[in-house]
């Protein structure tokens, strides 16, 4: 992990408003170091300037209240919300994770109309096209 910090996975404003205690478990944690190291850290590299992750890893509570399927890859720490600050550079950021060839399990962005980018690692799933 380069660019990103377990601290990031687990700060949530909504975990903080309900008291809601969302520290990432040890068992999770190989998930979001590989999904860092395959995917966020070499995205970030080649994007070069800041990505903030806005929801990363969500405990069970957590994903209730927001709203969340139970099946989420943010409640085993394989799914990640990004965000490069504006939708114009959220679009670019989801050219460039495909140009990349990153192995990306998911990749959503055009559904939330750029806002934030969904992505996940799942090395044992098939991966699914970008929506
Ligand atoms: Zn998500």
């Amino acid at each position: 992990m380069e660019y990103f910090t377990i601290q990031e996975f687990e700060r949530s404003d909504t975990a903080a408003r309900y008291c809601i205690d969302n520290r990432l478990p040890e068992r999770l944690r190989a998930n979001v170091a590989a999904l860092t190291d395959n995917i966020l850290d070499p995205l970030r590299r080649a994007w070069g300037r800041p990505i903030t992750v806005t929801s990363g890893y969500r405990c069970a509570e957590l994903n209730r209240r927001v709203g969340g399927v139970a099946t989420s890859m943010h409640t085993i720490g394989a799914a990640a919300d990004i965000t490069t600050g504006n939708p114009t550079d959220n679009r670019r950021l989801y050219q460039l994770a495909q140009d990349l060839g990153l192995p990306y399990f998911e990749l959503i962005g055009k559904k939330y109309d750029f806002k934030w980018l969904h992505i996940s690692y799942a090395p044992d799933r098939a991966r699914r096209r970008p929506a």
